[in-house]
């Protein structure tokens, strides 16, 4: 028995472009072509039979007249420009694919984002995803290598992203996805293989676990082709490689007692090359099945209800047509495309990007085919609920309706039934919530009546808590904030600073004596302040105001020094003297000795609080923040100057004394 894997020959992405370019070339215009259109040396044979030049893919040489059409698998950006600039007519027949996989390089790597690419780095297809990366770029084979470069350079998950070329192997990029996934929280992962690779692979690999022998028909330079021949070997001890019929001759022996042959193709593989492999084994095994009954199971047409993926190929406020690569022409109408709210089609949607639809409705007299993309959608949204349900992901809705006993939450048209005493605080009037946006946690959800429960009141509170969490661990001591204040009270004043407050205690607002805090400031102004400490499981934070700039003795000892005479504020009076103001946060001493000519006995007698007085610096001790101030020194200089002589000669008679006695 012989059969041919459902999922074989032309993709659709190498069906329209060789559509295009055998199109251009019947229509009687000049065809080139940059590289070969596929890997598949039979197929390009027959167009440069129809007049196609093949020229080389490094664009070393550029025609100058005709139309030229870039291939599926993209080229340079550079490369790109060049042709702008001197051919007169160029064709971009680049896999929507590949084209989507450029966007994303481009866009994150706008972001200052390296790439790490899983693919073949001599491909066409990486050359030209690499000249989009242009914050950088590395390209690995493996899994195991990527995984190790990525460890040993990235500490922080934002600093790359990963994607992978659209026709590597999926289990590959499947293990570097995994590995990703437990060295961070959230990587940026694009898997940008081609969905027609991922089931080509999916069907190889069921397909040769259970046969005698596998033949892989395709290009020898087809990276698709290549990673079905890995798959169909691990499988298959009798696997066999080849481009056209002729090239099993060698292999004839092995193959005509197998039994059960498997017959599978690349994405570029021509179908009358395939047609010509089944026939060349048909008679080696004498196998009944005709080839068109094969080429029928092989190339089926596309069926109701099937999910399949084109190409937008014009919109239009109601409509969008989508290029399925069939004969059929795929009408996408504006209510099959959005479960709720309003769309501008011609905003979100454009010509020659993928789309995914399910087959709905087929007119062979109109040559159409009516699809959905929400009923695709439809699939997908629920099985996010139900998944959502498992893992108790949080999802975000709108309350569309209020009805007994709760509130019903749309998230992208699933419907999910919250009761009253899951909406919020008891009490609440859950009509306010209706047409609000809010966060649901689905705990409950019956697959076969399609219906969820769920609670808004614990997924706010779950919100709330990651916030505080994400929001305590993005500070660290010494972070400068500006916040605004909450409240204030004697010992200090409490600082709101967004999803958390803070306290500033008194003593780390201001320098010098304890002030009133009211005095100084008011709730609603804001504020500069720092973090001194921070204590997650208290929920405390810990705030200061005063810095080192502001501290009043760095300013005093930048503009004052002994001897300097100062005007200064009598602020108290004690038994032994009186304290003055020099300035905002530093007091001087002025000791009963320094007050007049005479010592005072009750300073009391010579000044009142709120005197302003001039007085002498005459001493400053720093490692005690204290300084000394003299009127006398102003009122009485030659008592004063005696008194330091004198104090001079008695040191020195203290001085000889104690040498004496040594
Ligand atoms: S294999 Fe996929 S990416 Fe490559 S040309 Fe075909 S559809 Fe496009």
């Amino acid at each position: 028995m012989i059969k041919i894997a459902e999922n074989a020959g032309f993709c659709f992405g190498v069906k329209r472009a060789c559509g295009m370019i055998e199109r251009t070339a019947d229509s009687g215009k000049k065809v080139y072509c940059l590289g070969e259109p596929i890997h598949n040396r039979i197929y390009n044979a027959m167009l440069e039979k129809k007049g196609v030049t093949i020229l080389p893919d490094d664009g070393s040489v550029l025609p100058r007249d005709g139309v030229l059409f870039i291939r599926t698998h993209g080229i340079p950006k550079q490369t790109l420009e060049r042709i702008k600039a001197i051919c007169p007519e160029y064709v971009d027949a680049t896999c929507p694919f590949v084209l989507r996989i450029h966007d994303i390089v481009s866009k994150e790597s706008a972001k200052g984002s390296y790439a790490v690419l899983l693919g073949d780095a001599d491909h066409p297809e990486v050359r030209g995803i690499v000249s989009c990366a242009t914050a950088g770029c590395s390209v690995f084979s493996t899994a195991k290598e990527a995984a190790e470069f990525v460890k040993a350079t990235f500490d922080d998950e934002n600093a790359f992203f990963a994607a992978v070329q659209t026709t590597f192997s999926k289990t590959e990029w499947k293990l570097f996805e995994n590995i990703l996934k437990k060295l961070y929280t959230n990587p940026k992962i694009f898997d940008t293989i081609c969905n027609v690779t991922s089931v080509r692979q999916e069907e190889a690999d069921r397909l040769t676990k259970d046969c005698d022998a596998v033949i892989v028909v395709g290009g020898l330079k087809s990276s698709n082709t290549k990673k079905l021949f890995d798959i169909a070997r691990a499988n298959c001890k009798n696997a066999v490689m080849t481009e056209d019929a002729a090239g099993l001759e060698p292999y004839f022996n092995n193959l005509k007692n197998s039994n059960k042959i498997i017959i599978i193709a690349g994405a570029s593989t021509p179908g009358d090359v395939i047609q010509e492999v089944y026939k060349q084994m048909a008679d080696l095994l004498n196998d009944e099945l005709s080839f068109a009954e094969m080429l029928d199971q092989s190339f089926k047409t596309l069926n109701t209800g099937e999910r399949v993926v084109g190409v937008i190929s014009a919109v239009s406020p109601a409509e969008i047509k989508v290029d399925l690569g069939t004969k059929h022409t795929g009408i996408l109408p504006y209510d099959e495309i959005v479960n709720e709210g309003n769309i501008d089609l011609e905003k979100e949607y454009h010509v020659g990007d993928p789309i995914e639809v399910m087959c709905l409705k087929f007119s062979d007299v109109e040559g159409t085919v009516m699809l959905s993309k929400k009923r695709l959608d439809e699939d997908k949204y629920l099985a996010a609920v139900s998944d959502a349900a498992e893992s108790g992901e949080i999802l975000h809705g709108a309350v569309k309706e209020v009805v007994k006993g709760g509130v019903i939450v749309s998230v992208n048209g699933v419907r999910i039934f919250v009761p009253a005493s899951q909406c919020g605080p008891e009490g609440m009037d859950i009509e306010t919530l209706k047409n609000q946006k809010v966060p649901v946690r689905v705990f409950e959800y019956n697959a076969q009546r399609k219906r969820a429960r769920g609670s808004i009141r614990s997924a706010k509170r779950s919100e709330r808590k990651q916030r505080l969490d994400d929001f305590y661990a993005s500070l660290t001591e010494g972070q400068k904030i500006t916040g605004t204040i909450r409240s204030i009270t004697s010992y200090g004043v409490f600082v709101n600073l967004g999803d958390a407050d803070g306290m500033v205690h008194v003593s780390d607002l201001f320098w010098g004596r304890p002030k009133n805090p009211a005095d100084y400031f008011k709730v609603g102004d804001k504020i500069d302040v720092y973090v001194k400490s921070v204590d997650r499981e208290k929920e405390r934070i810990s705030l200061g105001y005063k810095t080192e700039e502001t501290n009043p003795w760095t300013i005093f000892n930048n503009n004052y020094k002994v001897g300097d005479d100062v005007e200064v504020t009598i602020v108290s009076i004690m038994p032994f003297g009186a304290f003055a103001e020099i300035m905002p946060g530093i007091d001087g001493l002025i000791h009963c000795s320094q007050m007049a000519e005479k010592f005072v006995q009750k300073p009391e007698t010579m000044f009142k609080i709120g005197d302003k007085v001039v007085a002498k610096i005459i001493g400053i001790e720093d490692e005690r923040n204290r300084i000394s101030l003299s009127v006398k020194a102003i009122v009485a200089p030659e008592a004063y100057e005696a008194d330091l002589k004198a104090a001079e000669e008695r040191a020195a008679r203290k001085a000889a004394a104690a040498a004496t006695e040594e």
